[in-house]
């Protein structure tokens, strides 16, 4: 019996990639190491995010990082920083924002279930230009000067949420931002790989940028990364750290935190709710690095394995299979088309029937409404490739 039928639970197979809500992409060997090592000594947790920082700032090209739980914390922490720099008092009120500058301008566009993660800090979101291509009323999608037009003496900072495509945007968002002296802040949580974008991301000059650890880093999953300038990088460590000690005892790294800029010594802020364990900084600092230098990239062989097993066994069945492959970086994807008139089921039952069969199955759910599931090898064992072809096969044949 395995760790998680001993508990009574069953273990299933996932190919939808590395989802929270099943636990996130499978740990980097190395962060795995790390994790076990980090768990034997200990040090104090403002040296070990310092020398985090070090390390993560050297992959992204910025001043300074952060390890955080996950890059919804990052984000939170990012809006902390951004609303309370320095001052004491405003770290003690949050996510009380009353009386001072707590606006984040954001493209009606970038939307999401996670900017409550910034919310969560205080910050109110103030929506610009609209979503046309969406609506399928226009062609033009958020643009640069309708950020600027939403400055006022009331705005915090800016909240931009990156995609593939979006770059030269964020470069001319930040521009208009730095004239009026605004920080921006960037959710690019699922935006590597490629790794060329951990620096290329933080080089438009935004101030903060957030990075998932647990996804294609494969870090552990409650980890994320917040990187980007030297002094909001050290406001989000001193609202996330332990503060239950003496200012004449307590010694960060200055080049940390500089303790000269702090009138005193701010108690445990918001960010003490979303802590992070000296196992968890290790592992993802190994895992980062694992990542920067193409440790994904030695993965995509397996995968592709993976994927070619499948769609030979769906071969001659009803729908169509469509392989996505790999670009160099990311992982191949395998769409499966359900043909639901042969079946007489459609994709939503495909997808239930796999979920409640033995072992549950779970594929990507994204395009269901087209028709379409999606395979994503990332969390797929070598092991269970045939398992998920075989189920696959069953649930495809026409009865
Ligand atoms: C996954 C994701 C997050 C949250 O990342 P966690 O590391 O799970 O906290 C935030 N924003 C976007 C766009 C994401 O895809």
């Amino acid at each position: 019996m395995g760790v998680y039928e001993d508990l009574g639970v069953t273990p299933i197979i996932n190919a939808t990639g590395s989802v929270t809500r099943l636990g996130g992409a499978p740990l980097a060997p190395a962060a795995l190491e790390a994790f076990q090592r980090a768990a034997a000594e200990t040090a104090p947790m403002e040296q070990l995010q310092a020398a985090a920082s070090k390390r993560l700032s050297a992959l992204t090209g910025t001043e300074a990082a952060l390890v955080t739980g996950g890059a919804a914390a990052a984000l939170t922490m990012g809006a902390a920083a951004i609303l309370a720099r320095f001052d004491l008092a405003r770290m003690e009120r949050l996510p009380d924002t009353s009386g001072m500058p707590n606006e984040f301008v954001i493209a009606r566009e970038h939307r999401n279930g996670y900017d409550h993660a910034v919310r969560a800090a205080g910050a109110r979101l103030v929506e610009v230009g609209f979503n046309e291509v969406v609506a399928n009323a226009g062609v033009r999608r958020a643009e640069a000067w309708e950020y600027e037009a939403a400055f006022s003496d009331k705005t915090a900072g800016v909240f931009f949420v990156f995609s593939p495509g979006a770059h030269d945007l964020l470069k001319q968002v930040v521009e208009r931002a730095h004239r009026r002296n605004l920080p921006v802040l960037v959710d690019a949580a699922a935006e590597v790989p490629p790794k060329a974008n951990l620096a290329a991301i933080p080089a438009t000059g935004a101030d903060l940028v957030c990075f998932s650890g647990g996804k294609a880093i494969r870090g552990p999953q409650s980890t994320g990364i917040l990187c980007g300038k030297r002094d909001l990088i050290a406001s989000a460590a001193l609202q996330t750290l332990d503060m239950d000690d003496h200012l004449e005892l307590w010694d960060p790294s200055a080049a940390f935190i500089d303790r000269s800029k702090l009138a005193g010594m701010p108690r445990h802020g918001i960010g003490r709710s979303f802590k992070v364990s000296k196992e968890e900084i290790l592992a993802l600092v190994a895992a980062a690095e694992w990542f920067a230098a193409g440790g994904h990239q030695t993965l995509i062989p397996d995968a592709e394995k993976v994927v070619q097993t499948v769609a030979a066994a769906l071969e001659g069945l009803p729908g169509e299979r469509r392989v996505h492959p790999s670009d160099g970086e990311s992982l191949p994807i395998l769409e499966i088309t359900v043909d639901d008139a042969a079946l007489r089921r459609d994709a939503f039952d495909v997808c239930r029937r796999l979920r409640r069969g033995q072992p549950p199955i779970y594929l990507g759910h994204g395009r269901l409404a087209d028709g379409i599931l999606v395979l994503n090898p990332l969390a797929v064992s070598a092991g269970q490739a045939n398992v998920l072809a075989t189920r696959l096969r069953e649930e495809l044949a026409a009865s």
